[in-house]
């Protein structure tokens, strides 16, 4: 497990039937009503702590019950949002994310408030031997502001060079 203290668990998950949800009270027939989907994938991230998923749209409610291609990935985040661990399995970790039980690693059940908080939220413990550290970021080279070491950091789908000392944003490379 990496040094970083996990804050947020970040999903990618291929779910396969998108009318699975009820969004606002209404049976998201066509998938496009559910916060958080790109493409054939649904992408939340989610605050360990208190079960509120980031971003989300403010007075929507969610009730999902999806079922979940084999082929999810399952990070945590630190806190400035960089992949610390990778959850080794390609079930889903139903301790987060199907806290009701009855999942078996196959689906996500989440009822979403209009805070983007998960009902009944117990913030699930880490345990070590399910998640494998991500690779620390390479050192790449110099900041020209101060010349401490900038690092790549992943932000999104993009990866910027960022100074670890002063935070600047150096040259993508
Ligand atoms: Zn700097």
């Amino acid at each position: 497990m990496a040094t970083a203290k996990p804050k947020y668990l970040e999903v990618s998950a291929g779910v396969r039937y998108w009318e699975d949800a009820t969004i606002n009270g209404v049976e998201d027939e066509d998938g496009n009503l559910v916060p958080f989907r790109s493409g054939d994938i649904w992408k939340p991230v989610i605050n360990l702590d208190s079960g509120v998923m980031l971003n989300w749209p403010e007075g929507t409610t969610a009730s999902i019950h999806y079922k979940v291609c084999d082929q999810g990935e399952y990070w945590l985040q630190d806190e400035s949002g960089e992949r610390v661990a990778k959850w080794k399995g390609y079930y889903v970790p139903g301790c987060f994310l199907c806290q009701g039980g009855g999942g078996f690693g196959d689906y996500i059940i989440l009822n979403v408030g209009e805070d983007g908080k998960i009902a009944d939220w117990c913030k699930p413990d880490i345990v070590s031997e399910h998640w494998k550290a991500e690779p620390q970021p390479k050192q790449t080279g110099f900041c020209e502001k101060c010349n401490k070491p900038v690092q790549v950091k992943t932000r999104g789908k993009s990866q910027l060079l960022i100074c670890v000392e002063c935070g600047a944003v150096a040259l993508p490379f």
